[in-house]
């Protein structure tokens, strides 16, 4: 259910931020030292005293929801709705009434906080690339229109302005990630690869020639299917659900309108943070994408 409460409240909202930020206990954002008092308040926040280094700081101090005269919950709503059903920030700059640029800033340094996935790969894994038309989406500072690369077809790079998304899927744990490359090279398909469970992993592939060189590997034991053959699956050897979760990345990328290709790597991010909250109700959505976060 929709949290709804602790978007009406400032006080619920502070509450909250207070049990996320201080989930470890709580310390000087600025020293790191333990040893803090409660010393009043600032606004609805708790504010403390810290014995080591002599100053104050509040639950807000050093978070990305810091120095804003919005009030918190609102940015709790808007990060939760951004991350929950892909909210545009052209629509949240309606329903929370802040200036798209107030809202753009404040979500790309929620984004930017977003941890990168760390892939513990069991295997048998699925591996896969798709491609985005990024180019450089509009800035005022640059003073010339959007350039995007609408002309490469099939496989691009970054530098063609249509960066390659690799896609594993992990049938052991049940894992997905979704990691942004340069280009779709051998190397940077060992590095996807580097963090393994076990010695020897199975991957699954297309017939793109990137992947044969792990043929030759000790480490793996590739299995592929050749697209161009038109076969598709081949017993278990098949890469149809890094398929389906490169779909839902696409439909996650689209409402936005096209992503600066600079940015790829934090909205993919906050792609990866909503299949996590996925089956999570409200509540307990709302406390992880801020764990995530804070
Ligand atoms: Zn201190």
């Amino acid at each position: 259910m929709f949290p709804i409460k602790t978007f009406v409240s400032e006080r619920r909202a502070a509450n909250l931020l207070e049990q996320v930020r201080w989930r470890d206990g709580v310390y000087c954002p600025r020293c790191r030292g333990e040893s803090v008092i409660r010393y009043g308040s600032y606004r609805v926040f708790q504010r403390y005293l810290c014995k080591d280094c002599d100053r104050t700081f509040n639950d807000q101090t050093g978070t990305i929801f810091e120095h804003s005269a919005v009030a918190l919950r609102k940015w709790f709503l808007a990060v939760y709705t951004y991350i929950r059903f892909n909210t545009s920030l052209r629509q949240l700059d309606v329903e929370i009434d802040v200036s798209y640029k107030t809202i753009y800033r404040r979500v790309q340094r929620f984004l930017r906080a977003l941890d990168a996935p760390q892939l513990h790969l069991k295997g048998p894994v699925e591996i896969d690339e798709f491609y985005v038309k990024a180019g450089l989406k509009g800035r005022e500072r640059d003073c010339w229109s959007r350039s995007r690369g609408l002309s490469t077809r099939g496989r691009g790079t970054f530098a063609e302005d249509k960066p390659p998304v690799f896609v594993l899927a992990d049938r052991g744990s049940g894992e997905r990630y979704v990691v942004p490359a340069k280009t779709a090279t051998e190397s940077r398909i060992r590095l996807l690869l580097a963090d393994r469970q076990q010695e020897s992993l199975t991957v699954y592939t297309d017939g793109f020639r990137a992947y044969e060189p792990l043929e030759e590997d000790d480490a793996f034991t590739r299995e592929y299917v050749v697209h161009g053959d038109g076969e598709y699956v081949d017993g278990d050897v098949h890469v149809n659900t890094c398929e389906s979760h490169a779909s839902l990345a696409r439909r996650w990328l689209s409402p936005h309108r096209g992503v600066s290709k600079d940015r790829l790597t934090p909205y993919l991010r906050a792609f990866q943070l909503r299949r996590e909250v996925f089956r999570k109700p409200g509540k307990e959505a709302l406390k992880t994408i801020l764990e995530t976060a804070l």
